[in-house]
């Protein structure tokens, strides 16, 4: 490569971070997420569909939908043959774990309002002390003529905060940690005047905030919600040259981006899907979760007659894109040996003997040739033999649909924490094989 093109590939791959940095904290929920991914491709020119609609789906067009308003499936409808060319499908998810307030959760505990909350997810809960937290979600709320809508709502600004116990008053803390998911992960959100015997009620301070938010909103009560808790800390570049990216939720809107944005660039001649569920976090079974019906339903539409389906789908790939564990210099011996990755070397092939990965020698070699052809390097993981091991939308929806699945992700550390670290190259890495991915111009036959 000669300095020019680097440099400037450089500067593109700056940009692109730039934009994902920008995506995470513009989705601090599910419904975020599911939000901006819209709004990117309402602004490229997709058109939305409704599920309750009858649709007339046309080649050479660009659609989307959005399924509880947190998951999101985006399809370019090339003008090729469906059955010359198969679907390329990209999969990831919206939600990350978190805290999540209940629904009766004021607590006045000495003068203080606390909310109750439930951890959402494999939430590694340490990292959550100490953090300047905000409150985000969907409310559903009645109008001024009986009417039941929802909005979404941020905070944006520190409203909350889950402070740690002084050392002085445990002294075995570095010894001997456990937190009590029930007692100790409860923030604390103001401090109630002396006089104050009564705790404000959390649905009127949801109210206050829409109407704040929006003051033309008509909403006389609000009848429920869904708001989670997560941290203000700006996403970053950190380290000493800048090597890495810090941020909340990398798992898994990092590759939510990279999939939006590749798909972005996918042209109309061969069709290409991207599809970004939420509850992941919780074993995706749900109305819009990726063990629902919300893809195999789409395909139905898109292509009524069965045998014709079924054709198409044979003679299409899905990857599923979700993050990888790099090797953590402190706890090396928790990788195989041979299969660390490592930041910034490039995506993570996954493969696991007992299908948590859906990757098959077939569809992971499509995709190190795709690698090879574009120049991107690329890893492999597989747990170590006495470990168990995570998983991902890929054995799901390959089950499900019955397409050919390759599990891939860039590599990162503190997966679930409340800050999470990615290398700076690799999402562009990522990016550049699944805009390859969706250009690919034949449908995959590995006969
Ligand atoms: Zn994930």
């Amino acid at each position: 490569m000669s300095q020019v093109s680097s440099s400037s590939s450089l500067a593109s791959q700056s940009q692109f971070n730039q934009d994902l940095l920008n995506f995470i904290q513009t989705s601090p929920t599910a419904f975020h997420a599911a939000q901006a991914i819209a709004k990117e491709l309402a602004a490229a020119g997709f058109t939305e569909l409704r599920e309750s609609d009858e649709w007339d789906l046309l080649p050479g067009k660009r659609y989307y939908l959005k399924r509880n308003e947190s998951s999101v499936i985006a399809f370019v409808y090339g003008k090729k043959d469906l059955l010359s060319t198969g679907i390329r499908m990209l999969g990831a998810h919206t939600d990350s774990p978190c805290l999540k307030v209940k629904p009766q959760p004021e607590l006045n505990r000495k003068g203080y309002l606390q909310l109750g909350v439930e951890v959402y997810g494999g939430a590694l809960l340490a990292p959550w002390f100490d953090r300047d937290l905000s409150l985000a979600g969907r409310v559903t709320y009645k109008t001024s003529d009986n009417k039941i809508a929802s909005s979404l709502l941020d905070f944006k600004t520190p409203v909350a905060s889950v402070p740690s116990l002084a050392i002085h008053l445990d002294r075995e803390v570095n010894n001997a940690r456990t937190i009590n998911p029930q007692r100790d992960i409860i923030p604390v959100l103001l401090q109630l005047a002396p006089e104050q015997t009564l705790a404000p009620n959390f649905k009127s301070i949801l109210l206050a905030q829409l109407k704040l938010e929006n003051p033309e909103l008509d909403a006389t009560h609000v009848l429920d919600y869904e708001i989670s808790l997560y941290d203000t800390q700006a996403p970053g570049l950190i380290g000493l040259q800048q090597d890495f990216i810090a941020s909340a939720r990398l798992d898994n809107l990092l590759s939510c981006f990279v999939g939006l944005r590749a798909l972005l660039q996918a042209d109309v001649e061969v069709s290409s899907l991207l599809i970004c569920t939420d509850h992941e976090e919780v074993g995706s079974t749900s109305c819009c979760g990726a063990k629902g019906p919300m893809l195999q339903q789409f395909l139905e539409r898109l292509i009524p007659d069965t045998e014709t389906r079924i054709r198409i789908i044979e003679r299409s790939l899905l990857i599923s894109a979700d993050n990888a564990h790099g090797v953590h210099p402190n706890f090396s011996d928790r990788h195989d040996e041979n299969h660390g990755p490592l930041l910034n070397r490039g995506p993570v092939v996954k493969i696991n003997a007992n299908q948590r990965y859906a990757t098959t020698s077939e569809t992971s070699g499509f995709f190190h040739w795709l690698c090879e052809q574009n120049e991107v390097p690329v890893q492999v993981f597989v747990a170590r033999t006495d470990m168990g091991c995570g998983s991902t939308i890929g054995p799901i929806v390959s089950s499900e649909v019955g397409v050919k699945t390759i599990d891939v992700g860039v590599p990162t550390f503190a997966m679930h924490s409340i800050r999470e670290m990615a290398g700076v190259a690799d999402a562009y890495y990522l990016y550049r094989v699944a805009i390859a991915f969706y250009q690919y111009p034949l449908f995959l036959s590995f006969s």
